[in-house]
């Protein structure tokens, strides 16, 4: 017996967004906070959705192939009556991927008659899923990153990256920042963490990860304790795993210039606190840095809806030149008002939606 849940946040600015977790501390609670962070983000990057969330509370890596199908089906029956393309759109989240997404989609139309593929996004290419969908928070966050180096002053090319967290998010912002000559010094998954002052040969690491199904034990870099990781001296920290990692207890110890977070959450508001007081850590604050995915959701929703085909170099065009507006918006408004950045993204997300309400 497992326990599912999908909180709808609001449905003003059309149907609700937001992805499906699979993990052992997946409870009503964080998935209700989550829809209300997608709320904020589809606000923010000005897409027509609300905010929903959903999850199972299950460990997806002690399961089979065969039992996830079950279970993802199950939970689609469960949910036929709240979701549609014009109601609640889910996509992939921790632990769902888009062979799940693609269960999804078979269950929904098997019961309507016909395929209906804009009833999630991410999905797999062959079942009308967007080009460039994988990867495209990892990339955001790669690229929002380097824009946030830029605004300090500095070079791209030569600066320095930690990311913790080796999964779609994690792996692809640190593919994206080595393809713009960033050294990634160290990566963790759940596993362990590894160091490489030199800079981690990716391409080693990516063949040993799809060998091993892990960064630990990669010839070309020494291991570190996890936390230890986040307080390493570096240019560029992206939490890309699970939430309130930077908390009170490292948040003063932090050596990174920017602080990109991949990941929904993984800074506690006592870490902001002392975060802000220092002044020299510049956050990109999560709703914006990780929104690539679902802006990229949202153009594959729009494919699927009017029967366009998009190539992928368009998708990622359409997608840097959104994030780079939001973001660029967000740090102007924070100039404007005096605010953190984070506090800014919230507050221009809020009037959105509360415009719309009114
Ligand atoms: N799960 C992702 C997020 O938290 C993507 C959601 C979506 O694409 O709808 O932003």
């Amino acid at each position: 017996m497992f326990f599912g849940h999908r909180v709808q946040h609001h449905l003003t600015r059309g149907p609700v967004k937001g992805g499906l977790r699979f993990h052992p501390s997946v409870d009503l609670g964080e998935i209700a906070a989550l829809a209300m962070w997608m709320n904020w983000k589809c606000a923010l990057m000005d897409l027509p959705f609300g905010g929903g969330k959903g999850g199972i509370n299950c460990d997806p890596r002690g399961m089979s192939h065969h039992e996830l199908e079950r279970l993802t089906r199950r939970f689609t029956m469960e949910m036929m009556p709240f979701i549609g393309p014009d109601v609640d759109v889910m996509a992939p989240d921790m632990g769902a991927n888009e062979q799940v997404m693609a269960w999804i989609t078979d269950t929904y139309s098997v019961h309507t008659g016909h395929l209906v593929p804009g009833i999630v996004t991410g999905k797999p290419l062959n079942l009308q899923g967007a080009s460039g969908r994988t990867r495209a928070t990892g990339q955001g966050v790669g690229f929002l990153a380097s824009n946030a180096l830029h605004q300090l002053g500095m070079s791209v090319d030569g600066s320095t990256a930690v990311i913790q967290g080796f999964g779609n998010v994690g792996s692809n912002a640190a593919l994206t920042l080595h393809s713009y000559g960033v050294k990634i010094t160290g990566v963790s998954d759940v596993n362990g963490a590894i160091w490489n002052e030199g800079g981690l040969d990716m391409e080693a690491l990516m063949k040993h990860v799809g060998n091993t199904g892990t960064v630990v034990g990669f010839s070309g870099a020494e291991e570190m304790a996890p936390a230890g990781l986040l307080i390493q001296k570096c240019d560029i920290l992206a939490p890309c795993a699970l939430d309130s990692v930077i908390n009170k207890s490292n948040a003063a110890d932090l050596k990174c210039k920017v602080l990109a977070e991949g990941a929904n959450g993984p800074t506690t508001p006592e870490a902001d606190v002392i975060l802000d007081d220092r002044g020299d850590v510049l956050i990109i604050p999560d709703v914006v840095c990780n929104a690539g995915g679902v802006t990229v959701s949202y153009f594959e929703w729009v494919q699927n809806m009017q029967r366009f085909l998009w190539s992928e170099r368009e998708v990622i065009t359409r997608l840097v030149t959104m994030l780079q507006k939001s973001f660029g918006q967000i740090t102007a408004y924070a100039k404007h008002h005096k605010l953190s950045n984070r506090m800014a993204a919230l507050a221009l997300a809020i009037s959105t939606v509360a415009s719309a309400k009114q």
